[in-house]
């Protein structure tokens, strides 16, 4: 059997809760491949995932979740930015399944709640904030806290930050195999994937997927400020843990491993709008009727456009900008976007 329809029979049998509606779309980005003059741009709407605000973390969540349900959990326990899209996504779709949530945020208490940490207070989190530190020792203060839980009788399921770990990443597995299967009923094939990547599980997910189904895609990561290095090496870690749960080895090149952490995309740094990112924001909203984030996908589309002029796309490739969705953050930097 080849390695393609073996991880994704495994992929079939892995626990699994449905919170999304997929497949997403995928969409060609007319005027903006006009306005280019470049290579052909679709845009696969993984802001359309279909649950509470959607996004790439829904796809995860799915996975991580359907294992917390098979240890039969009652409690999550997770951690990220008080915008986190992946804390509101685990913690909507804990409710559902009847688990609450303990959140670990980075950072202090803000004034007010807006955005993502307002959606996780709707939901009943329990919003712990632990300064800011690094997220391996908020994962082991995670760690800690759940043995304190076990003993007092409860079942909690330690997530960590971004549902980056293999079973995370599966979601992202799935998603490339979809991409794949859109791409050939359309006709076209799938040269270039550009997205933002944080920590590396999404990123690991298509690359993997790519590789096991011996494609030429090539997967193009904007860091969304997190230093370079380390994207590439969280990315390395999980396409080993992919190979060992479906148990079929990938092995990496040196160049398949892209990120992007040029200062002209990420700006000031992770959660800062920046000015380049605000005005893609304006330039797909009022060309394409799409909404891009301030702390994502914008930043990854300034840098998709920028990689456009610099010639970096065939004009007869094409590109598919993957929406990783993060929506609630709009509202929280009104004055930032509308001045
Ligand atoms: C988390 C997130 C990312 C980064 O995804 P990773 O899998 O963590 O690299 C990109 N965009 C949005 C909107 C996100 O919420």
């Amino acid at each position: 059997m080849d390695a393609g329809k073996k991880v994704a029979e495994k992929i079939g049998r892995m626990p699994r809760v449905r919170l999304t509606r997929l497949p997403t779309p995928l969409e060609e980005l007319s005027s903006l491949s006009k306005m280019f003059d470049g290579p052909r741009m679709f845009i696969k709407r993984d802001d359309l995932t279909g649950m509470m605000f959607s996004g790439n973390k829904a796809r995860k969540a799915e996975f991580l979740l359907g294992d917390a349900q098979e240890r039969e959990a009652d409690v999550i326990l997770t951690t990220g930015s008080p915008n986190s899209n992946h804390t509101r996504v685990i913690t909507a779709g804990a409710r559902k399944l009847g688990m609450g949530s303990i959140l670990f945020v980075k950072g202090s208490r803000p004034k007010e709640y807006t955005g993502n940490l307002l959606l996780n207070a709707i939901f009943g989190a329990e919003i712990r904030f632990v300064g800011v530190k690094p997220y391996s020792k908020i994962q082991k203060e995670m760690e800690k806290e759940a043995k304190a839980l076990e003993k007092k009788g409860r079942k909690p399921y330690v997530i960590p930050v971004g549902g980056a770990n293999a079973i995370g990443a599966t979601g992202y597995v799935n998603a490339l195999f979809e991409l794949h299967e859109q791409t050939e009923e359309m006709g076209i094939t799938l040269d270039h994937i550009v997205h933002c990547s944080g920590t590396g599980g999404t990123q690991s997910g298509l690359l993997y997927g790519a590789k096991v189904l011996e494609t030429k895609t090539k997967v193009i990561a904007i860091s969304d400020g997190t230093p370079k290095e380390e994207l590439i090496a969280d990315a390395k870690r999980l396409v080993g843990d992919l190979s060992d749960l479906f148990g079929v080895k990938v092995v990496l090149n040196r160049d398949d491993l892209i990120v992007d952490d040029d200062i002209k995309y990420i700006g000031k740094g992770y959660g800062i709008p920046s000015k380049e990112g605000i005005d893609v924001i304006k330039l797909l909203a009022m060309n394409e009727g799409i909404l891009l984030d301030p702390v994502y996908s914008s930043k990854a589309m300034v840098g998709m456009i920028d990689l456009i002029w610099k010639g970096a796309f065939e004009r007869d490739e094409n590109v598919v900008f993957l929406h990783t969705g993060g929506a609630p953050a709009i509202f929280s930097f009104g004055d930032e976007i509308w001045r």
